[in-house]
């Protein structure tokens, strides 16, 4: 039985932020992780994206800072959360202010790629939490903008993705400036050595908490292959796009070029589809992120770098139109669908010569990935690539040949409702 939040320790403005979000039950994570970190112990969280990680800190957190007001009369950073992309941080401080609407904490997201005046601006005013990126927070902490030895609390978050992307040393840096006597929760989805090695530097006999099992995707994910050959994947992606009930579909291209050219392709075909990647401004980025959340875009086309982070609700569908080089990329490429409590479906593209990634993939999760197929692509493509081409071109005229313009947000809610059904 799910225990509510009061039971576990959370009271006052952080319990009002938390049931005021929506939420009744905790999940695991939350129901795990809160009692410890509330009592001030260190903790090592070993979990997948989507299991509601980012509240299992996020709550007691802004409990201990709201229980034992600040020392100092001005304000000083009392809590700070390290996460590896712009997008993560920005998440972690929206998280911040829903949970914590009834607080008078202040908080602020600092990450590069965009102007550091009006981030300076804030700091002055004074925050109690900061969220950052590790290379824009060391170059303000250089400049003399940030003070980090009133931290009491240090999150990081998703570590081993920060260690893949070189910021260990980074992160050893920040650490040291923060005092002895922090409280420190460390999120990562998988325990590699330099992040036990970290953990074993940085925390003191922290409690470690795993969430389902470590190498296998989330339980609420439906997963397929789907058999195809280069040139019919843009043709059954149409075909599933108008036959499937989908909501919010994300889109997971190799290169950064295919994923400009599968949006180009999906819009000329009546479809509202926008893209992120890292050749992308910060401000496409979250205009891309804002519009696909907001439902102005049905589909988001992404790369595995610019993915990580991505938490939108109601993502009904994952694509793969690669496979996926890494094991480790499909599990994160398939966890942003059925996040939480709901669930969904990951279709991976497998062509030939793509067969080996999806045994590397097999072996990695100890799972056998049945195949999908779909009425007139649904031989085996070794077989009938040629007749399936013939199909193909005949059915890539379908999109609108009924004449009737479909809009991603029309489509959108006509899905829902099949789904309800
Ligand atoms: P996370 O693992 O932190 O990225 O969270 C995944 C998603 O779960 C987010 O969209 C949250 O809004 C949602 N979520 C977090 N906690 C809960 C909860 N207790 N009940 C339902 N959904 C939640």
């Amino acid at each position: 039985m799910m225990k509510p939040f009061r039971t576990l320790g959370l009271s006052g403005e952080t319990l009002k932020g938390v049931l005021s979000a929506g939420y009744t039950s905790p999940t695991p994570i939350q129901t795990a992780a809160i009692p410890p970190a509330l009592a001030g112990r260190d903790l090592i969280g070993c979990a997948q994206t989507g299991t509601g990680k980012t509240a299992s800190f996020v709550l007691p957190m802004l409990q201990r800072l709201t229980e034992v007001p600040g020392a100092k009369k001005r304000r000083t950073i009392r809590a700070l959360v390290v996460a590896p992309t712009r997008e993560l941080a920005l998440q972690v401080e929206t998280a911040i202010q829903t949970y914590g609407a009834h607080t008078r904490l202040r908080s602020v997201a600092i990450y590069g790629g965009v102007g550091i005046p009006p981030q300076i601006k804030k700091l002055r005013q004074g925050v109690d939490i900061v969220v950052a990126t590790p290379g824009r927070l060391l170059d303000l902490m250089d400049r003399g903008n940030v003070d980090l030895s009133g931290v009491e609390i240090l999150v990081l978050d998703e570590a081993d993705r920060m260690f893949d992307m070189g910021f260990i040393n980074d992160i050893r840096k920040i650490v040291a400036r923060t005092p002895k006597g922090r409280q420190t929760l460390l999120f990562s989805a998988t325990m590699p050595k330099a992040i036990q090695e970290l953990t074993r530097s940085i925390q003191r006999d922290p409690e470690f908490i795993e969430i389902g099992e470590r190498r296998n995707p989330a339980d609420t994910v439906i997963q397929h292959v789907c058999r195809v050959s280069t040139n019919t994947k843009m043709d059954i992606l149409c075909h599933m796009l108008h036959n499937e009930s989908t909501d919010n579909v994300l889109i997971f291209s190799r290169t950064k070029h295919r994923a400009d050219r599968i949006a180009r392709t999906l819009g000329r075909k009546g479809f509202t589809a926008t893209v992120m990647h890292s050749n992308r401004s910060q401000n496409q980025r979250q205009r891309a992120l804002e519009g696909f959340r907001n439902g102005t875009f049905q589909i988001l086309v992404a790369t595995d770098v610019a993915a990580r982070g991505i938490d939108v609700d109601g993502i009904s569908h994952v694509i793969n139109y690669d496979t996926p080089r890494h094991a480790e990329d499909y599990i994160h490429r398939i966890g942003r669908t059925g996040r939480a409590e709901s669930s969904g479906e990951a279709i991976t593209f497998v062509t030939r010569d793509e067969e080996q990634y999806l045994r590397a993939i097999e072996r990695h999760t100890g799972q056998r990935l049945s195949n999908k197929t779909y009425n007139g692509f649904d031989a085996d493509p070794v077989e009938t690539r040629t007749q399936r081409a013939g199909k193909h071109r005949h059915s890539s005229a379908h999109p609108n040949n009924n004449g009737s313009a479909s809009s991603g947000r029309s489509r959108r809610g006509d899905s829902r409702r099949r789904r309800s059904r």
